[in-house]
């Protein structure tokens, strides 16, 4: 099969020429040039993943994993390869361990009802953290009504740094599950997940990381970490849309019923009785999104490429310059002042809602997320409606940060 379709070659650290390697940054949008500032919803692909699907839908598609011809089998090895490519990313020990799934929400839904299903019992309890997208909520609170389950929330401080006094102290043998953002995709707080993964496991509790907004910013081992179940999705790592991954232990894998039921994820049918196919394939049912999962291979190879702590230390020198910048407006206040922090500066601008600031910046091309960023528990405990986020990427430049600068100080003369 076609590798890959390297549009540009270039040195690890040649952040212009990587830039230049997404189309969509050369766009102008409501006539000025773009700056994309919202990563943390969906971050874009460069030229070659865009080029990788098209090669695929143009050239190799067919279903995978069950036909005997020839183009079935390239489509599977081309779909396969970002298992492959992912179990190097995360170091996780086994093929096996990496499961495909549509994204982080799906993952968590996996895990919630497959592994509750079979253990959470009346009185149980499942810790989260008080800085968990919904996704790492509602799951939880639907498996808790099914089974008699109670949500214990681990609190945080006013920097939006979680109070690890209050975890050893919630944590207990009635503790069944816990789930834990890795990294706030409000605050941008760094959790120190090992150390919650380790004190959960002296109580024989498993941990999942929610993962979706540390992954695309950070080496990350699930080995060194020892988590049982870690989520994220391909969107928001220069990968596509409708795809993501659960990398779970292999022992609680094998001993988990399937979530969902249908073609690949049985071994025998029969009216009488159904028996399950192996883990992978026990949690992917039904056609997957291929084409997806093609071009997410090409995004590992990419990431690779950069090199993720190349790509951790371009974030936090952007992450610094924009704080220092942003920390110099009047009336702008950050919302989330963790001493541990990836690229994300949630703020608010005294008097302003955070939907007009949304709103004037985009007149300036300048894309930023408003509202509650599906942490509406977050926004509870600051007692505020809703933030502008700026997530930065390392294909943005200091030039989008005083872009950025530059138009909140319009939006504060506008009102
Ligand atoms: N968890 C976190 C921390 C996120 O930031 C997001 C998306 O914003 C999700 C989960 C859900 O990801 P997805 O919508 O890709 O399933």
């Amino acid at each position: 099969m076609q590798e890959t379709l390297k549009t540009v070659t270039k040195t690890n650290t040649d952040w212009e020429a990587i830039r230049s390697q997404f189309p969509i940054l050369k766009h102008e949008v409501n006539g000025h040039k773009l700056v994309y500032l919202d990563n943390g919803a969906s971050s874009q692909m460069p030229q070659r993943v865009i080029d990788r699907i098209n090669d695929y839908h143009s050239n190799e598609h067919a279903n995978v994993h069950r036909g005997i011809h020839t183009l079935s089998q390239k489509a599977t090895d081309a779909f396969e390869l970002a298992r492959k490519r992912m179990r190097k990313f995360i170091n996780a020990q086994y093929e096996e361990e990496i499961i495909y799934t549509t994204g982080t929400t799906d993952s968590i839904n996996l895990v919630a009802q497959s592994y509750g299903r079979k253990h959470f019992n009346e009185g149980d309890e499942i810790l989260i953290s008080a800085m968990e997208h919904h996704a790492n909520i509602v799951p939880w609170q639907m498996i808790a009504e099914q089974t008699g389950a109670v949500l214990k929330v681990i609190p945080m401080d006013n920097n939006g740094e979680l109070l690890l006094n209050e975890f050893h102290r919630l944590l207990s043998s009635k503790t069944k599950m816990v789930a834990v953002v890795h990294v706030s995709n409000t605050l941008g707080t760094i959790n120190p997940v090992q150390e919650i993964i380790e004190s959960a496991h002296a109580y024989d509790v498993p941990v999942l990381i929610d993962g979706a907004q540390a992954v695309p910013h950070m080496k990350v081992d699930v080995q060194a970490l020892d988590a049982d179940f870690y989520a994220f999705s391909a969107h928001k790592m220069c990968g596509p849309t409708g795809f993501g991954i659960l990398y779970g232990k292999r022992k609680l894998l094998n001993e988990m019923p399937p979530y969902r039921g249908g073609g690949d994820m049985i071994d025998k049918v029969t009216f009488e009785k159904t028996t399950w196919n192996d883990i992978p394939h026990k949690f992917e049912a039904g056609t997957p999104p291929i084409s997806a999962g093609v071009g997410f291979a090409e995004t590992i190879a990419f990431l690779n490429e950069i090199g993720m702590d190349n790509i951790a230390a371009r974030e936090q020198e952007l992450l610094k310059y924009a704080t220092e910048k942003l920390s110099m407006i009047d009336g702008l206040q950050i919302v989330g002042t963790a001493k541990s922090k990836a690229s994300v500066i949630s703020f608010l601008l005294k008097d302003i809602h955070p939907t007009d600031v949304g709103t004037i910046l985009d007149q300036k091309s300048i894309a930023v997320r408003t509202g509650h960023h599906c942490t509406q528990p977050i926004m509870d405990s600051f007692g505020i409606p809703g933030t502008a986020r700026a997530s930065i990427s390392f294909y943005n430049s200091k030039d989008d940060i005083d872009r950025l600068v530059d138009g909140i100080k319009y939006v504060q003369e506008f009102f």
